[in-house]
């Protein structure tokens, strides 16, 4: 099968073509797996961390990848789900334990043997993919191969960023950075809490002239100082001085979730600049998001459908992956990026 890889971690330059074009054997699926033909994959920050050896991957090379959709072409004898042809989604989940005391109590992003799509195992930069039947998703009707990609990660590790929020309808809630994720959570917001104003700070203007478009009550830059306290922040910058503004902008009993797996500059220095009265005190919290469960993807993919949820995506074919990369690192973003393979 025709596939990108990641051979070798080193600092992202599209001069170097981190991904290269090269042909693997097609997986071949286990009594319990599906293999999937890939249509579309879509196109996650996380890759930026894996490529740059902030997030390390299980093996080299890899085929990176994490928001797959596609169709059954092949399944293990003992898969009941799904039937041949039918349209399936992958994730970040690729699997877990399922029987730690995190897997049984509705946390299984936290267990020990949490596998991710395109680090632990192959993911969707490819013509083919396989998977335990339990971890792919039936995908709502309504969504294209396109549109449904950018569901299965900057959709719902979006909505268990908004899920560890806690937020209170009626509240005001900040997106810091606009991307991907954030395009998709703004809508989802307005939907759960429709009392709530939304604040989004961003560096471009053309992001903020998008987040405007699909409803923020404000916009600003990074450093910007909204006009009232903030109830929840979802932060999704690969930035840490961020968090630090949040907190600052957080009213009592506020909260900030980071949707990050690293941060691109985190140094200890920045964390000495919190200041307890002003950042912390009148019990405000930080929180990072880790993974996320099936339960959420399932969740998101119903509330998905029911909202009608506009996916702004931009496409690449599978050769141009090096290029959709690097414009995520120059912040030239719309919405989604995902990748045409079939
Ligand atoms: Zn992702
Ligand atoms: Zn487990």
């Amino acid at each position: 099968m025709r596939a990108l890889v990641l051979e070798k971690v080193s600092t992202f330059s599209i001069n170097q073509n981190p991904l290269r074009l090269t042909y693997l054997n097609t997986p071949i699926p286990e009594r319990d797996e599906i293999l999937i033909e890939i249509s579309v994959c879509g196109v996650c920050h996380t890759e930026l961390d894996e490529i740059e050896g902030r997030l390390k991957v299980a093996h080299l090379p890899i085929v990176l990848g994490h928001q797959i959709i596609g169709r059954v072409i092949q399944k293990g004898k003992d898969v009941k789900k799904f039937h041949i042809g039918e349209r399936v989604g992958i994730g970040w989940i690729y699997s877990s334990c399922g029987k730690c005391i995190f897997c049984r109590n509705e946390k299984e992003n936290l267990c020990r043997e949490f596998k991710a799509t395109g680090k632990d195992f192959n993911g969707g930069y490819a013509e083919y993919v396989k998977i335990k039947e339990s971890f792919a998703f039936a995908i709502p009707e309504k969504f294209s191969d396109v549109q449904a990609a950018p569901l299965f990660c900057a959709g719902a590790i979006g909505y268990r960023s908004l899920r560890l929020c806690n937020h209170l309808n009626g509240q005001n809630l900040g997106l810091v950075g606009f991307g991907s994720s954030a395009h998709l959570v703004i809508q989802l917001s307005k939907f759960l809490y429709p009392q709530s104003k939304i604040f989004v700070f961003a560096r471009s203007a053309k992001e903020r002239e998008f987040a405007k478009e699909l409803g923020a009550y404000w916009t600003g830059d990074i450093e910007d100082e909204p006009p009232q306290k903030l109830y929840s922040v979802i932060d999704t910058t690969p930035a840490w001085k961020p968090v630090v503004y949040a907190l600052k902008n957080l009213q009592e009993g506020g909260r900030v979730v980071i949707n990050a797996i690293r941060k691109e500059d985190f140094d200890k220095e920045e964390l000495l600049k919190i200041d307890y009265p002003s950042h912390i005190w009148l019990e405000k919290e930080i929180k990072s998001v880790a993974n996320v469960t099936r339960q959420d993807i399932k969740e998101f993919l119903r509330i998905a459908e029911v909202l009608d949820l506009r996916v702004e995506v931009q496409e690449y074919q599978l050769e141009e992956a090096n290029k959709a990369l690097q414009e995520l690192k120059d912040r030239k973003i719309r919405g989604a990026k995902v990748l045409v393979i079939k």
